[in-house]
């Protein structure tokens, strides 16, 4: 009988009983709540074609679309102790780990690649909100020093891709060390006058936004990204005040200065590869060339000779005693008018009291 349970049913049951429909076929917008075909979302690059909403992707889906041709290659991140401080909550930190390590085919939150963006070399490190709410710990700083080291080894530009809930509690002080890490790791790629972008994305809170992610030479968002460091509610019930609707949007942010440009996904790839055409042509080259071409050409020779860029330690502390004298001249200047201001209310009650007395 074994025969008829092993073989036959099978194929009976295969034939009879209705086959399974794939729920993921259709997707609900979380902005318009409107029906998203597969297919079609997919062609729009996982945005709302109803309503413009950007929906959350997953890193490997938005390196596939940044980097020229979808080629890049990926670099691993550095191995760390796991579970340092034996943390336990509801579950063992350990766990959460493995179970995370398992639902995402992930070693971290953080994933690094290098590639070419319109024909420019760039690094990039880009965060998996699915992994932990991609919070930064010891691995996620330990791939930012990494990616930051690699840009520097093979001159190319670094560009961040942050999409996290801020620093990863289980790590306690371990993970909020990694923001001065990751701070250093950025200043590592300017030191080497190497761009360093960041592309902020659905959501980019918490330490995350407290540290590298708000050092960009220039600053990219997606549209309606939530950007910000405390939760809205939070910042309400401590200033005690309604904010407007688009608080700690990347419209809003752009509006108020901290984001230069807000940029669709459509759009994105072409951005990147303008930006880093208009800013790595110019470091690709030898900076010193064009200046000294300026300075063979200046008339000037006395004034306008751009000595202290020409050469960047030789004359250093020159342009810090010069930067010094202009802060000091500033300042004087500053603390002159604060006094003719605090004067003036002063001045005004003598000229009162000299007209009351000739009356
Ligand atoms: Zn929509």
């Amino acid at each position: 009988m074994n025969w008829i349970t092993n073989i036959i049913r099978p194929r009976i049951r295969s034939l009879v009983e209705p086959k399974e429909v794939p729920d993921n076929l259709w997707k609900k917008c979380p902005s318009c709540e409107g029906m998203l075909f597969h297919r079609d979302l997919e062609k729009s690059l996982n945005v709302c074609y109803h309503c413009n909403h950007h929906l959350r992707i997953t890193v490997k889906e938005r390196l596939a679309i940044i980097f020229d041709e979808g080629h890049y290659e990926t670099i691993s991140i550095p191995n760390v102790p796991n579970d340092p401080l034996k943390f336990k909550d509801r579950k063992k930190y350990s766990d959460r780990l493995r179970e995370n390590k398992n639902k995402t085919g992930l070693k971290d939150a953080i994933t690094l690649a290098k590639g070419k963006i319109g024909g420019q070399k760039a690094v990039i490190a880009a965060f998996n909100f699915s992994f932990m709410g991609g919070s930064m710990g010891a691995a996620v700083g330990e791939g930012l020093v990494r990616a930051a080291e690699e840009a520097v080894k093979s001159k190319s530009a670094f560009i961040t891709i942050p999409a996290s809930g801020g620093a990863r509690m289980q790590e306690g002080m371990l993970s909020l060390m990694q923001m001065p890490r990751s701070i250093i790791a950025v200043e590592m790629v300017k030191d080497a006058k190497l761009p360093y972008l960041v592309l902020l994305t659905d959501p980019t809170t918490g330490g995350v936004s407290a540290s590298f992610a708000m050092v960009g030479d220039i600053h990219l968002a997606e549209p309606g990204s939530t950007i910000g460091f405390a939760g809205r509610r939070v910042i309400e019930e401590t200033v005690r005040e309604t904010l407007p609707d688009d608080f700690q949007t990347a419209e809003y942010l752009k509006e108020h200065g901290i984001v230069d440009i807000v940029v669709s996904r459509e759009e994105l790839a072409k951005t990147l590869g303008t930006i880093l055409n208009l800013l790595m042509n110019k470091t690709n080259n030898n900076p010193n060339k064009d200046i000294k071409k300026k300075i063979k050409t200046s008339k000037n020779n006395g004034k306008n000779k751009p000595k202290s860029t020409n050469t960047k330690y030789k004359s250093k502390s020159n342009y810090i005693a010069k930067a010094r004298k202009q802060v000091k001249a500033a300042q004087i200047a500053a603390n002159k008018t604060r006094k003719k201001q605090a004067l003036k209310p002063a001045l005004k009650q003598v000229k009162k009291t000299a007209k009351i007395v000739k009356a």
